[in-house]
């Protein structure tokens, strides 16, 4: 059981006052709120050993440099990587996708082909239609159904000896859709197509094992997972990474340069040139830690009953249609109120304290579906609580009130 008052004492932002009304953080999906421990982690490298890694024969060099192999091995442990090169830290599930979507260049030919779902976020759409551009590949995309769910029967009939690449993503952002990801990992295999799965929006909920998903690449965030913004992961095969050329070119990503050849460096540090977000790593490392703690069972289990009590309070006021009701999702709430325009009941609550999302969530292609221009997102983390949604439902109602 989860001493909710304890965990709520640990986020410091819990305590924020809005509007002067008390927060009520209800935006998760788009970034997660950072305990005590994490911000003590960056504090204490600015504070006490801040001095660029891996080059440097100096002590702050080194504690910096170990602390943020530590990191890497935390990662590793965590996504069940068998090697901690097949870790890269990137500054995010966007840099992470772009590191792959632009190494395929070189690995596609003219009319291959690369399945995407209609559930995705825009920057797993654009690098992809990118890819298209530069290499005349061909871009399908795996069908949506009323409830949000990715039609796994038209999945079978886009899939050939053409696929080169499925791209996915785990859950969903604007609805909250788990995808099978299992079921699509093997059957892109199945036609020796390598798969990518998008795991920004899986990642604060779920712990996921790379090695028994036998995924390719898997990609994350920090800022979703109690981490810091600017820093992420990607995981991916040895084999795979190998193959792919690097991303950018600059320091800490070479063997040997002269001005007439340069030679890459191994794995990892191939795919990392530059100065890295060494503090984001480190702290990416304590979050993992933190929530690993708190065990992502009791996370699940916490956030389900949110999503249980929250979906059954908000459908009590009428003409609310929530978007994204399968069986199998997260705790996040899509909904919007008879024609009010969503923007404008996010304008209200939050003047009660309640921040929520509105808009397209960065899937346009889900609102085309739905036909609309967009919806109110509630998402829940463990750490909210059922009064809150409770403050959340008087919120909406009010606005209800005021716009109708
Ligand atoms: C947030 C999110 C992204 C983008 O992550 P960034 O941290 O902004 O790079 C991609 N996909 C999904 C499903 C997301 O939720």
């Amino acid at each position: 059981m989860l001493d909710i008052d304890k965990i709520r004492s640990e986020f410091p932002i819990l305590k924020r006052v809005v509007n002067g009304k008390p927060l009520v953080y209800f935006d998760n999906a788009a970034t997660s709120q950072t305990p005590q421990v994490v911000i003590d982690a960056i504090v204490d490298y600015y504070a006490n050993y801040n001095a660029n890694i891996h080059r440097g024969v100096h002590t702050l060099s080194q504690e910096a440099t170990d602390k943020y192999e530590e990191a890497r091995l935390k990662i590793r442990k965590h996504f069940n990587a068998k090697k901690s090169h097949e870790i890269i830290f990137t500054s995010g599930t966007t840099h992470s996708i772009n590191i792959i979507a632009t190494g395929f260049t070189s690995l596609l030919n003219k009319d291959d082909e690369i399945i995407v779902s209609a559930l995705e976020h825009h920057s797993n759409i654009v690098p992809w239609q990118m890819l298209c551009d530069r290499t005349g590949a061909i871009l399908k995309v795996i069908p949506m159904n009323e409830e949000g769910e990715l039609v796994l029967s038209e999945y079978d009939n886009l899939l050939s000896n053409k696929t080169k690449l499925v791209f996915v993503n785990h859950i969903s952002n604007a609805l909250g859709t788990i995808n099978p990801i299992e079921e699509i990992i093997e059957k892109a295999h199945a036609v020796g197509a390598a798969i990518l799965i998008d795991g920004a929006q899986a990642c604060p909920h779920i712990k996921p094992d790379v090695q028994k998903l036998n995924v390719d690449f898997y990609v994350a965030s920090a800022h979703k997972i109690y981490g810091p913004t600017g820093v992420g992961m990607l995981y991916g095969k040895e084999e795979w990474l190998n193959k792919l050329p690097p991303y950018q070119g600059g320091g800490e990503m070479i063997k040997e340069v002269t001005f007439e050849k340069t030679t890459y460096a191994d794995l990892p540090h191939k795919f990392e040139a530059g100065t890295p977000n060494i503090c984001g790593g480190i702290a990416f490392g304590v979050a993992l830690d933190y929530a690993n703690a708190i065990g992502f069972d009791t996370i699940e289990k916490r956030e389900m009953e949110l999503l249980k009590y929250g979906t059954e309070k908000l459908l009590e006021i009428e003409g609310l249609k929530i978007y994204g009701t399968s069986k199998n999702k997260t705790a996040v709430i899509s909904f919007n109120i008879d024609k009010i325009h969503p923007y404008d009941i996010g304008t209200i609550v939050d003047k009660l304290g309640v921040a929520v999302r509105t808009g397209h969530h960065c899937a346009q292609p889900i609102m085309d579906f739905y036909k609309i221009p967009g919806t109110v997102r509630a998402s829940f983390s463990f750490y909210n609580t059922k009064e809150e949604i409770d403050v959340l439902v008087s919120a909406v109602k009010k606005a209800k009130m005021m716009l109708n």
